[in-house]
């Protein structure tokens, strides 16, 4: 049961010890969400980017805070710099409520304008000066951090609906991320004097979970991360629409998280290896530091104690308690001057049974704490029932500090018959302490301080103690209530904030009295190394980042090369099928056209001549009627082919329609052309076709003339076809003219 009750304690020491390194890990983690809403707004569309982008900054202006929280804790802090943090972190807020009004906005619900912020910072302001600036922090984490989160949250829920079906419950788990953080920022604030801040507080949070805060914020943060990569990741996948882009998503998602997280890990370690070295160092020196002093005030009061034994056993101290006393008071005080001379203590005493004081060596004071009769008083009690007794004292209004220790007297008999008591002054001792340079503190039973060597502190209480009434002494000496010192008693040793400074307290009992020596050093010089640590944490992490992200945008880079490549190669496929003719894949009538007009041009330009073949196999109707349709396109395919290979490279070759072909032929003129035509004749006659054995063609040839236009050069060309056709076929007919009688009259 007390182990169960200890364990949670433990942890909750254990993460205080690190938090310095949860501070790091939970700026990271911002930081990191920030990037990459930064660097998805780009790709998302308008309905989520302006959300996505301010998000992204409140990430990365919330985790700079968070590294300045930080360096804060590492490296002591100032007033000024924790007004700068707090408005840091107040903008970053700002940011996060600001991104959450435009969600909300942009999906048509009814949200206040910018203007709205200018109220809320004005209350946070006032607050501020009102109470201060961890007031301040607090409303501006219940004004703007708690609505703002769970307006992000909301607004991308609201988005869901936009992704592919399995990215709809990581949004929904971004969003749930959101608002949990908005809860975990937002109502979850450092302790103020103001409701609920005073009840649902960080501390409150901690006692409870025995988790800081801060690694919960961070966690969420990684959390979040992950989620939102993920969902967004898929989000660009699908405006993409690139299947290997979402494998190569997934290994990189499953990647940066394990890498990441190995990092830290390894960092944590090495972290508190690092702090380990110099928090032994520290610890070892403040435990001799702590011997050193425990050991002379420990010297000073042994003295004090043997002597008092010697006194309560002197053979001149039992004729004082008996009946038959000797000798007058004069002669007696000498005798007990004479006895503890040699300490030249402020008093000593013998009282007897009933408390009376018989003999005390300081004339000057008569009784004790102005009572003559003892009966009552602690320690006296205690002797007399025969435990010797030792306290620290404080003497008001003097302040004069002393060491009472009281042993009882034995009567030859063995019965207790009085209380020998010595007093002895430590200033002396606390004047020869204060030389010493480490921060320390003799403390009595509450925690008041008795000698220090920081004289601020005298009489201050180092440790709240709840269970005790306040402080009688306190009260006495009417020292102004402060705040104490520590967060809580200290037992042994441990690592806490002493004096708003982490610092590495050790605690230790003075000889068997109540009071101890609580020694605090400063740990700057282990938060340096674990600084370093720290450090180089970051440094591989930013380089595991860098390297993902490198490899991440690389694979984007050669994924959209490779979209422009095929996007390249579709679109010249279309302009191929758009030119060619999809049977004998020779060019169509529209390469033709646009071919003719450019030869016109140039004919125009430099007189240069050209001209025109017009051919058409003859007879064709019967080879389809014959051989069937798909024979007939045999045909015309190889036709195509064969006359293809035996023109001219600068001559262009296209399938006019059925099974008319035309070949216009760049700087040959009419007689030229008339020659090719006739060679083309042969070759189509000559040429065996499976199956369908010949087949011949009849050629219509026309040279360009001056003033001609495509219409009057083709319809030259058609007609002296139409006359080869006329004049019975499988043969080439020259246009001569412009005007072909034959136009005139092609039923001639
Ligand atoms: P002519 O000597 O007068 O040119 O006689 P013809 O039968 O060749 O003349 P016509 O123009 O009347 O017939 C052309 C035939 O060509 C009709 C059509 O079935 C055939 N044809 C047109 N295009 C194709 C095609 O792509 N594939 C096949 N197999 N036949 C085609
Ligand atoms: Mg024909
Ligand atoms: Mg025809």
């Amino acid at each position: 049961m007390a182990e169960g009750a200890a364990s949670p304690d433990l942890m909750a020491r254990y993460l205080e010890s690190q938090l310095d390194f949860i501070f790091f890990f939970y700026g990271l983690a911002f930081m990191l969400l920030g990037a990459l809403c930064l660097a998805f707004a780009r790709r998302l569309d308008d309905d989520h980017r302006p959300l996505i982008r301010l998000t992204g900054l409140f990430g990365c202006v919330h985790g700079a805070s968070e590294w300045l929280d930080m360096s804060a804790l590492l490296a002591g802090d100032a007033s000024e710099f924790l007004l700068a943090r707090g408005v840091l972190m107040t903008a970053s807020f700002v940011l996060l409520a600001e991104a959450g009004r435009q969600g909300l906005q942009s999906r048509g619900l009814p949200v206040p304008g910018p203007w709205i912020f200018i109220p809320l910072l004005l209350v946070i302001v006032a607050v501020g000066v009102l109470d201060g600036v961890w007031s301040a922090k607090a409303v501006a984490r219940y004004l703007l951090a708690a609505p703002g989160a769970i307006a992000v949250g909301f607004a991308l829920y609201s988005l869901r609906a936009d992704y592919p079906v399995s990215g709809r419950w990581l949004m929904v788990a971004v969003a749930a991320g959101f608002i949990g953080y908005g809860l975990a920022a937002g109502v979850i604030v450092a302790p103020a004097p103001f409701w609920p801040a005073d009840i649902v507080n960080q501390e409150s949070f901690q006692r409870l979970t025995g988790v800081p805060i801060q690694l919960v914020r961070g966690l969420l943060a990684v959390m979040l991360a992950a989620l939102a990569w993920t969902a967004w990741g898929r989000r660009v996948m699908q405006t993409l629409d690139y299947p290997g882009y979402s494998r190569h998503l997934k290994r990189q998602f499953i990647g940066v998280l394990t890498s990441l997280l190995g990092v830290l890990l390894l960092g944590w370690v090495l972290t508190n290896y690092l702090g380990e070295i110099h928090r032994q160092d520290t610890e070892s020196e403040v435990a001799g530091d702590a011997v050193l002093l425990v050991g002379s005030v420990e010297r000073e009061i042994a003295i004090a104690d043997a002597l008092v034994k010697v006194l309560a056993n002197s053979p001149s101290v039992q004729p004082l308690l008996g009946k038959g006393r000797s000798g007058g008071p004069e002669a007696m005080r000498e005798l007990l001057d004479l006895e503890v001379g040699a300490l030249r203590p402020v008093r000593a005493s013998i009282v007897d049974r009933a408390g009376n004081v018989v003999l005390s060596s300081n004339s000057a004071a008569k009784g004790w704490l102005g009572q003559s009769n003892l009966s009552a008083v602690g320690w006296f009690v205690q002797a007399i029932e025969g435990r010797a007794a030792r306290e620290f004292r404080i003497d008001a209004p003097e302040r004069l500090r002393t060491y009472l220790t009281a042993y009882p007297i034995h009567s030859a008999e063995d019965t207790i018959e009085g209380v020998a008591v010595l007093e002895v002054s430590l200033e002396g001792l606390a004047a020869a302490m204060t030389r010493f340079d480490q921060a320390f503190f003799v403390v009595d039973r509450n925690g008041v301080v008795i000698i220090t060597n920081r004289s601020d502190e005298f009489l201050r209480t180092l440790w709240p103690r709840p269970d005790l009434p306040p402080l009688r002494l306190a009260e006495q000496l009417s020292e102004p209530q402060r705040p104490t010192m520590l967060p809580r008693e200290v037992f042994g040793g441990g690592w806490m904030d002493f004096g708003g400074r982490r610092s590495y307290v050790l605690r230790q009992r003075i000889a068997d009295t109540q009071a101890s020596l609580v020694v605090a050093a400063p740990v700057r010089g282990i938060m340096a190394s674990r600084l370093l640590g720290i450090f180089i944490t970051l440094q591989v992490a930013i380089a595991v980042l860098f390297y993902f992200f490198g490899l991440d945008s690389g694979v984007r880079d050669r994924l959209q090369r490779q979209l422009h490549e095929e996007l390249q190669l579709r679109s010249r496929d279309l302009a191929r099928q758009a030119a060619t003719d999809a049977l004998t894949g020779l060019f169509n009538r529209m390469t033709f056209n646009e071919r003719l007009d450019s030869e016109l041009a140039r004919s125009e330009r430099s007189g240069q001549v050209f001209s025109l073949i017009i051919f058409d196999i003859d007879y064709f109707k019967e080879v389809n009627d014959v051989y069937g349709h798909p024979m007939g396109d045999q045909v015309l395919i190889r036709l195509s082919q064969t006359v293809a290979a035996s023109v001219r490279r600068s001559d262009l070759l296209v399938r006019w329609g059925g099974e008319e072909f035309a070949l216009l032929l760049a700087d040959t003129d009419a007689q030229a052309a008339y020659e090719t035509a006739k060679k083309l004749r042969l070759l189509v006659s000559h040429t065996i076709f499976d199956q369908v054995g010949t087949v011949t063609a009849s050629f219509g040839v026309a040279q360009v003339l001056p003033g001609d236009n495509a219409e009057t050069l083709v319809a030259r060309a058609d007609n002296a076809l139409y006359r080869a056709k006329l004049n019975g076929r499988n043969r080439v007919e020259l246009s001569l003219s412009v005007v072909d009688p034959l136009e005139l009259s092609p039923t001639l």
